[in-house]
Order: structure tokens, then sequence, then C-alpha cells
């Protein structure tokens, strides 16, 4: 892709946005970035965009935008945004930060996707690589977006990537080396018209440029997944608790074990995957299927498992206070990461639930919640609705804020009880993201 001269425009300025214009600036091209929100809310990216002297507007976007050969859209930016309307109208081609950035790397993209379990598995599968001798990057949707490493990356080093189904809506030639999809469940839905179909559609996108080199990871557990599989060339491996595989990941008793052509190539022990719970079990299986299409050291692998602590947010320990734990899961936004959270412990739970709903059917973890939980506090905007759904089966108080929860928890838990934030829905009713609901349940916690 030859962008010298051509003026390029970024929709959003947001942290892949910033990291487009630096890129098609960086090859001779001139970016224009244009965003809805207030300068206020974008200090931090005006502020780089100012320094690397980025042409910029925001608070709107005006005729300006469509001054260009092509558009780069960042993810937030939903398809039927008025501004997108009017460039197809305009025939300029969009593509998102994904497709730039793969356009000008050179290395060997490792993709990962998914409902649930991207953040986790991009980290363990950087940190995998990186253990066993091999230079990889980990970049996309998880702090540091792809376009500001793209060029860095050489051809024998390897890119750990977070997609998000947004990217994967505007691509045109984006061909990862590995792709993987790790589950697929209702979420996102109101991007995609409230449909299933097109959401996994668009995950499925992920594989659709792929040849006869490259390598498809699936969760062979997942019917969604496999529903709406398509055609592909790519050689695929699986991974499951359910079936014993000829190609790929599976656990069989307590150990894990990775077969190529019917032939085992790699086992552990469960015990030596450190982060908790059946799912990261699975995020951990998507990662040894990529380790060894590798052919990564088996000795190495598993010491790089040993030692991974998790992501911060993600089933996060916080401290045990009188034999009470507190698990910091704040970044469990749906009601699948929330099942996967209840069925991690075997001691009593305190569940912390609510926030901003996103049309959450509670149906799916009310058996889980019988079973495992002793009590819910019910926080934010959807408090209410959690009350209703949960009070005949089990005891369910509303509070006003996680501080006001923390506090009366310690007075209730006994010791052995599990006091777990994992609130299945959105933040943004009370905290800035699920980041800050993640920090300040934390800060109340260390300071009882
Ligand atoms: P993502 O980046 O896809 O949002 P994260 O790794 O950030 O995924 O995890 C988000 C939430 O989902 C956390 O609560 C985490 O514990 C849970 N989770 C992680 N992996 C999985 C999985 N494979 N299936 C279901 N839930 C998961």
């Amino acid at each position: 892709m030859d962008l010298k001269n051509k003026k390029i425009t970024i929709i959003g300025a947001v942290r892949s946005g910033v990291g487009a214009a630096k890129l098609i600036k960086k090859v001779g091209g001139i970016p224009f970035v244009s965003d809805m929100a207030d300068e206020k809310h974008l200090k931090e990216f005006v502020d780089e965009l100012q320094q690397e002297n980025i042409k910029f507007e925001t608070g709107g976007h005006t005729e300006k935008v469509y001054d260009c050969e092509m558009m780069v859209v960042s993810p937030g930016v939903p398809n039927n945004a008025p501004v997108l309307i009017n460039a197809r109208k305009n025939h300029i081609s969009l593509i998102s930060e994904v497709e730039l950035s793969y356009r000008y790397c050179k290395g060997n993209i490792i993709a990962i996707t998914g409902t649930n379990g991207k953040t986790t598995t991009t980290s363990l599968c950087g940190h995998v690589f990186n253990q066993c001798g091999r230079n990889a990057f980990v970049a996309g949707n998880i702090g540091l977006a792809f376009s500001e490493i793209a060029l860095d990356v050489e051809e024998n080093e390897f890119v750990a990537l977070e997609v998000s189904s947004f990217q994967l809506d505007l691509i045109e030639k984006f061909k990862p080396k590995v792709a993987m999809i790790l589950n697929i469940t209702p979420d996102h839905l109101y991007r995609y018209d409230e449909s299933i179909d097109k959401y996994a559609a668009s995950k499925q996108n992920i594989y659709e440029n792929q040849d006869a080199g490259d390598y498809l990871i699936l969760n062979k557990d997942n019917g969604t997944v496999l529903k709406y599989l398509k055609d592909h060339k790519s050689k695929s491996f699986y991974f499951s608790f359910i079936n014993e595989l000829d190609n790929g990941c599976f656990k069989r008793n307590e150990r894990i074990q990775f077969k190529k052509n019917g032939k085992e190539v790699f086992s552990c022990n469960v015990s030596d995957i450190k982060i908790k719970g059946e799912h990261n079990l699975a995020n951990a299986m998507a990662v040894i299927c990529a380790a060894k299409i590798f052919k990564l050291d088996n000795h190495k692998i598993i010491k790089a498992l040993q030692a991974f602590e998790g992501v911060e947010h993600r089933l996060e320990f916080v401290r045990e206070i009188d034999g009470v734990k507190f698990i910091n899961d704040s970044k469990a936004t749906n009601i699948d990461s929330v099942w996967y959270a209840l069925k991690s412990f075997d001691e009593p739970i305190i569940l912390i639930l609510g926030g901003q709903d996103k049309g959450n059917d509670y149906d799916q973890i009310q058996a889980l919640v019988i079973e495992r939980v002793k009590k819910i506090y019910a926080i934010g905007s959807s408090a209410e609705k959690i009350f209703s759904f949960f009070h005949s089966l089990v005891k369910v108080e509303i509070k006003k804020s996680l501080e006001d929860v923390t506090t009366t928890v310690i007075n209730e838990a006994r010791q052995g009880d599990v006091v777990l934030l994992s609130p299945a829905c959105a933040s943004f009713d009370m905290f800035d993201n699920y980041e800050h609901r993640g920090e300040v349940f934390k800060k109340a916690v260390n300071s009882l």
C-alpha cells in the first residue's frame, strides 16, 4: 500500500486512531484525524497529535473528512454512523486500523478474537512466545495499538494481536499466520442489529484471507463458533474439554495434551496452568496450539504457563482478610464471563452484580447462583432488575456504592467465603470504565 502524499482521514481520535495517524505520517501519507467527542474528553490523544504535528478536529466531523482517498475507522464508530454512510456515498474506501497496520507488518501475526478471553489469551500468548525465546509483541485492543508497532516487527518476529469484531468488520486483505476464535456468545449485539448471525459472521472474518500455509485455532466445544464456520483454506486445530482430538489440544483427566496428526507432541498437568478456572484452561489450550504450530520447546512452554499470573481486573486476587478472599473480576461485563467466574470457585460466593445492563438474561446463571452464591449485592442502574430476578432464589441487597458493599460485607462474610466482583454489566453508569470500577473496588478492599 503506497500512501505517499495521500490524504487519509482517521475517524476516531482514540488510541488506535492516533496510532494509525502516526503510522500514516511515517510512511509519507497525510493524516487528518476527526472525532465527535469534545477535546476535553480526548485530552491525552489530542496532546499526542499536537506533539506529532498531525492535523485534527474534535467536537464533530466537518466536510474536511471527505477530502481523502481512504478512511481509517476506529472500532468505536458504528457501521451506520452518518459519517461512514456519507463516505460510502462518496466512494471512499473504509478500512480498520488492523487492516492498515497489517499492510505494513512483516512479522507473523497471531490474531485472537472471541467474545471473552481475548486479552488474557493475547497476553498469555505473547508471554509464552517470549519465554520460549521468540520475540513477540503484544498489541491490538489491549493497550498498545497494532499501528504503534507494525513497522518495527521483523520478519522472524511475532505479534500476539487482540482483535475485536469491530476491527474485523473493516478488513480487506488482513491475513494472519494464525487466527484464533476463542468463543462466541451474545454480546455487543446492539452493533449488529441484535443479530447473533451478524456478530458471529463478523468474527469469522478473521480467517477469510488465510491460505493453505496459515492456521486456524477453534473452540470445538462452542456451538456458535462451529455453526457459523465458513469454508477456509487454512489448516485447523481445535481445543476441547469434551473430545480427544487428532489435531489439537484437549483435557484428559488431569492432563492437557496436544496432538498433531494423531501423535502426542505435548502434554502437561492441569495444575501447571496457573490462571484459575476452566475458561482460562481453554485460553491456555488455544495458546498451546499456537505454540506447537511454531514448534516451541515443551519444557519452556510449561515453565511459561506456570509463571503467568493473569491480567488485572480478570479474576484478580485482591486480598484475604480473616479467611475471606476478595476477587476483582470487573472486566466481566457479560453473563458468560460471570458464569465462568462462578464456576471458578468451590467456596461459598458473595457476588457483587450490577451496573449498566446490556439486556442481560440472568436465566443463564440462575442454576449456578442457586448452587454457589450465598448472597448478591446489587449496584448501579440495573440493581432493581437484579433484585427482582434473584430475590426469591437468594438473599439480595441493593447498595449505592462499592464502598458500601465492602464495609457491609466484611461484617457478614465468614471464613472461607469468596467476595466476587463480577458485575455482568458495563460500568459507565457509575464509573469511567471497567478499570476504574476495579480500582475503586480494590481501594475499598485495601482500606478495610
Ligand atoms: P476480552 O478481552 O475478550 O474481554 P478478557 O481476557 O479481558 O477478555 O476477560 C474478560 C472477562 O471474561 C473476565 O471476566 C474473564 O475472567 C472472563 N474470561 C476470560 N476468558 C474467558 C473465556 N475463555 N470464556 C469466558 N469468559 C472468559
